[in-house]
């Protein structure tokens, strides 16, 4: 049996209370682990050690080369490590194999990059066009913000873990991270990386909990940055807490994405890319395209090609490599996601697929979900909702503009997709998507060079690129005076 601890101080150590919950594998119902809760005095600790790393000279005066070279030995160990990561988050988040193997190779990609990105950064540079000689010569300096509290959700925990760390050794900011109770197991091995990859102690603290460890480190009056990743309602919250002490947040909240297939798409990758959009992660992605807005020129032809293709899709133990569909993570997500199924049945939408639990094949013990599609209009509360779980709505429009003004009918805008043969065609509604980001012909892939967040209630800021790095960065003007004579100065004439 294993025990997920808490790393705090550059330490791997039991809760101080000894208080502890149970991990259950979603696949099965079975135990998978303890875990350690941590009580206020460790959260208190793991603040503090992240405020003296913050203010220690070996971080603080630690060069961006060397800090790229610990980002580069993270990525490394995690490749090494892999086979250890990808048992631990099939069993602990119910990930497929195949799910759980990408983001592990993701995660290490990740860290590889933000390697690349610090080491090229530039940190301090002068501004040619704002100086003038017998002026000012004026400099831009980019400093680490802080101590910073980032909380994560269960859906990718390792990459959501990556995706916080990463940025925190590349700018010199320290942290305590919160991973999701249900999901804690490869952060904290994580934590045994950064040990072996020389993190000094203290600038990364990991630990877990739910609302009430969270809100501890939200409000914590030494940490001067936020950063959430989770429910839209959780990051409101959030945003107000932040807001008592006015510290820097950056939320990455919820989605409801649509997904456009244009009459001149090809229909068998668009098909197989509409499954692939909701059916990711049993439908436990940020991201997911939950709506799916089909041409009338297409939709019976794409609608047969859909039925046919949706009750291919693999449902089956996480562990197998043929497994396409897991479960979702936890009982109290399999409740939501059937609420939502149900209450749509009841709102008299059409049920093209699926709609109830699976209980075939030995699968009745786990949370799975047999993937289900329903046809939607705006008045359905999927339409607006998000379910995250394996669950689309369909809907028939005719013209671009009706895609858009579709496509827009949200308060999310994380994500979307257009799919068409003709270029200029998609890119013309790509570009009038309120979304974050937009593929054309495309779904789900994410560059970690470049920038990913939400337009409107799918939050503020964003992560990877120069702009994650930026995100945590305080931009400092330094000004030095190029013009040293009284009579240079005369603006001082103003009171002389
Ligand atoms: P959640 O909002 O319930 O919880 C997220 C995290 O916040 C967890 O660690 C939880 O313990 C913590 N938390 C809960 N209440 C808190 C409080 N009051 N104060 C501080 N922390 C608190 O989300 P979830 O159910 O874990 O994850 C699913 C959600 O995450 C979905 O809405 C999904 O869209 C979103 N998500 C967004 C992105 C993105 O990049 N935009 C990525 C992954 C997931």
């Amino acid at each position: 049996m294993d025990e997920v601890k808490l790393y705090i101080n550059g330490e791997i150590r039991p809760s101080s209370t000894g208080e502890m919950v149970d991990s259950i594998d979603p696949s099965n119902g079975e135990l998978v682990s303890k875990v350690h809760i941590p009580s206020t005095q460790d959260l208190e600790e793991a603040v503090q050690s992240a405020k003296t790393a913050f203010y220690s000279k070996e971080w603080r005066d630690m060069d961006q080369l060397k800090r790229s070279e610990i980002l580069l030995k993270v990525s490394e160990l995690i490749k090494e490590r892999k086979r250890d990561f990808i048992a631990a988050e099939i069993k602990d988040s119910g990930s497929t194999f195949r799910k759980a193997a990408a983001d592990i190779h993701n995660s290490a990609s990740f860290f590889k990059i933000m390697s690349k990105v610090t080491a090229g950064f530039k940190f301090e540079e002068i501004d040619e066009k704002a100086t003038r000689a017998g002026f000012s010569k004026n400099t831009r300096r980019f400093e680490p913000i802080g101590v910073c509290a980032q909380i994560i959700p269960w859906n990718l925990p390792l990459q959501m873990a990556a995706w916080k760390i990463g940025p925190i050794l590349a700018t010199g900011c320290t942290t305590v991270l919160k991973s999701a109770v249900e999901t804690p197991m490869t952060a904290m091995m994580l934590a045994e990386v950064l040990i072996d990859a020389g993190v000094p102690k203290g600038v990364v603290n990991i630990v877990t909990g739910g609302a009430k460890e969270g809100a501890f480190l939200v409000n914590h009056k030494d940490i001067s940055k936020v950063a959430f990743t989770g429910s839209t309602e959780i990051g409101r919250e959030i945003l107000k807490q932040a807001a008592n002490e006015v510290k820097n947040a950056t939320l990455e909240l919820g989605g409801k994405s649509p997904n456009i297939i244009l009459d001149d798409a090809d229909l068998d990758i668009a098909v197989d890319a509409a499954l692939y959009a909701f059916l990711y992660h049993s439908g436990q992605a940020c991201t997911s395209g939950t709506r799916l807005l089909v041409q009338e020129g297409i939709y019976d032809e794409f609608m047969t090609k859909f039925k046919e293709r949706i009750a291919q899709v693999p449902l089956g133990p996480t562990q197998e490599k043929t497994t396409g569909l897991g479960p979702v993570v936890s009982k109290k997500q399999f409740d939501n996601v059937m609420n939502y199924i149900n209450k749509t049945k009841e709102e008299g939408a059409k049920l093209i697929y699926g709609g109830e639990q699976e209980l075939e094949n030995g699968l009745d013990k786990g949370f799975y979900i047999k993937p289900t599609a329903f046809e939607i209009t705006p008045d359905n509360t999927i339409w607006h909702e998000e379910i995250f779980g394996p669950v689309v709505g369909i809907t028939k429009f005719k013209t671009e503009d009706d895609a858009i003004n579709m496509a827009n009918n949200s308060i999310y805008g994380l994500a979307g997709a257009v799919w068409s043969k003709n270029e200029d065609r998609a890119l013309k509604i790509a570009k009038e998507i309120e979304a974050g980001t937009v593929w054309i012909n495309e779904y789900h892939l994410l560059n970690p060079g470049m920038p990913f967040g939400g337009y409107k209630q799918s939050g503020i800021g964003r992560e990877m690129g120069e702009e994650g790095i930026k995100a945590y960065l305080e931009v400092k003007h330094l000004w030095e005076s190029d013009c040293n004579t009284r009579e240079g100065k005369m603006w001082l004439d103003a009171i002389f």
